[in-house]
């Protein structure tokens, strides 16, 4: 998820921009599978079977599947980012650098490097002050075909071989350039130049003036000839689980949650809009338990999208609006079921033909005055879908299950201010336009009337024993507003009696 902001989102919007703006740009993401797999303590978690320690210092392409069910470890993590990286951004050109040093043109690149090695060692050696590196160097790592790991120290070049001697099991030998890959600091502009890289957003760790980037600058200017890109740096996201911030997502250290676990309780879209609204400046934390708030300031923005007016901030939450749609939005506002709203409704309506059920529920509370057409149908099922989904997963308190008739044990429970507080609010509660607001204020105003015989937590909890039978509910006037109000106002006169 974290990797979707800059390298995903970023790229898109800007990538979208430039071709509304009569250019054809590529949008390109780099896996950069001929990295070494370093057997961070979470990697080697992955592995169950076996002991994965063995396979510390390969490329990852050539680390296996942990779980069996993919070719490699590369194919295996791949599956929860790239089949659905489609409905975030459409058509990105994917780019390994395994087929990278495919490329003739990186090969020649390789060689060059090779031929001019002291020139090159001077300039990274510029940014080595405390560990340069010797005379001799060779900024590529070979492939050991010995022990089958990267990172062998090259000797020589030559054609498409390079001799090595590996410093991890001893072996001296030839590998083939296709197999190995430069250092990194030439590697980076390499790609830069093979790609033809204009515009790269690239996280903030490497924007410190005289850090990675600029030595690549550098590199790029002096030793390869070309124009760097234009860089763009961006802040990292975090994760947090019900508040509490767990720090940086990182896929290595498998923190943080995938695209794949996201499209399950949202649409693509409601991430595309905190990204945009976001400065890219800014640290964003992620939370599946407020998936829900997410939802509503996606709603905000659509209302303001639609606004004949709007003042302050409301013009970047309307713009931030738009860049997140990946279709033209409609000409008039759409019907939209507030995600908590949906959350409740899907608990509460039959398996079968819930579609339905809720959408004649919608009209009969009025939160739906007209009959949908198709595709604010079709936001309703999905929003009852996913809300459904993250409740499961993610949010567990907001399970409800009506109670279908009041057991003794609930009866049992209520006293006589119990039930007079219940009469009251049951009187209110018939003769109000059934809306979540009217609910709530209505129960302002009683709580605060100094009327009601029991205390306001009491009363709360009197409200979800007779509805639910158990002491504790979600909000409750999001709740109520999507019940029947005739069933609500029966069930607490009973309740009272
Ligand atoms: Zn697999
Ligand atoms: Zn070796």
């Amino acid at each position: 998820m974290g990797r979707l902001r800059g390298e995903i989102t970023l790229s898109q919007f800007l990538t979208r921009s430039l071709r509304e703006d009569g250019r054809k740009p590529i949008q390109s993401l780099v896996l950069y599978t001929q990295d070494e797999w370093k057997g961070k303590e979470g990697q080697i978690g992955q592995f169950t079977k076996e002991d994965g320690r063995k396979y510390v210092g390969r490329r990852l392409i050539d680390v296996p599947d942990p779980f069996g069910c993919h070719a490699n470890w590369v194919e295996h993590y791949w599956q929860d980012f790239g089949s659905v990286l489609d409905r975030f951004a459409p058509n990105v050109r994917i780019v390994s650098t395994t087929e990278a040093y495919r490329n003739p043109e990186m090969q020649a690149l390789v060689r060059d490097l090779a031929a001019r090695a002291e020139e090159v060692r001077a300039v990274v050696n510029k940014y080595r002050a405390r560990h340069p590196y010797p005379p001799g160097w060779i900024p590529f790592e070979a492939f050991c075909e010995q022990c089958q790991t990267i990172g062998a120290k090259t000797t020589s070049i030559e054609g498409m071989n390079a001799s090595y001697r590996c410093e991890r099991c001893g072996h001296v030998g030839k590998s083939s350039i296709e197999k190995g890959k430069l250092n990194w600091r030439l590697e980076w502009p390499a790609l830069w130049k093979v790609y033809r890289v204009d515009i790269e957003p690239f996280g903030k760790d490497h924007a410190t003036p005289g850090g990675s980037r600029d030595s690549c600058k550098e590199i790029a200017e002096v030793i390869m000839h070309f124009r760097p890109p234009m860089g763009i740096p961006y802040e990292w996201v975090g994760i947090s689980d019900r508040g509490k911030d767990l720090g940086d997502m990182g896929s290595s250290d498998f923190l943080g949650f995938t695209p794949v676990q996201w499209v399950e309780v949202a649409d693509p879209e409601v991430l595309r809009y905190t990204y945009a609204f976001n400065p890219i400046f800014r640290r964003v934390v992620l939370d599946l338990y407020r998936v829900d708030t997410y939802h509503d300031l996606y709603d905000r923005a659509e209302d303001l999208f639609y606004a004949d007016e709007r003042e302050g901030d409301e013009e970047d939450q309307a713009r931030s609006f738009e860049l997140a749609q990946l279709s033209a939005p409609p000409k008039t506002k759409p019907f939209a079921l507030s995600y908590r709203h949906a959350a409740f409704l899907s608990q509460i309506s039959p398996d079968s033909g819930r579609v339905e059920w809720c959408i004649k529920r919608l009209r009969d509370t009025g939160i739906l005055t007209r009959a949908p057409n198709g595709l604010e149908r079709d936001r309703i099922a999905r929003r009852l879908a996913q809300s459904r989904a993250w409740v499961e997963r993610h949010a567990p308190e907001n399970r409800v299950k009506l109670l279908e008739q009041m057991p003794p044990e609930v009866t049992r429970q209520l006293e006589l201010g119990d039930r007079n507080a219940l009469r009251m609010f049951a009187t209110r509660a018939a003769s109000l336009r059934w809306t979540e607001d009217a609910i709530k204020e209505a129960m302002v105003t009683l709580t605060k009337s100094g009327t009601l015989p029991v205390e306001t937590n009491r009363f709360f909890r009197d409200l979800y024993l007779v509805l639910l039978g158990t002491e504790r509910g979600p909000r409750a006037a999001p709740f109520l507003a999507v019940l029947e109000k005739d069933w609500v106002v029966r069930r607490l006169t009973e309740a009272a009696q």
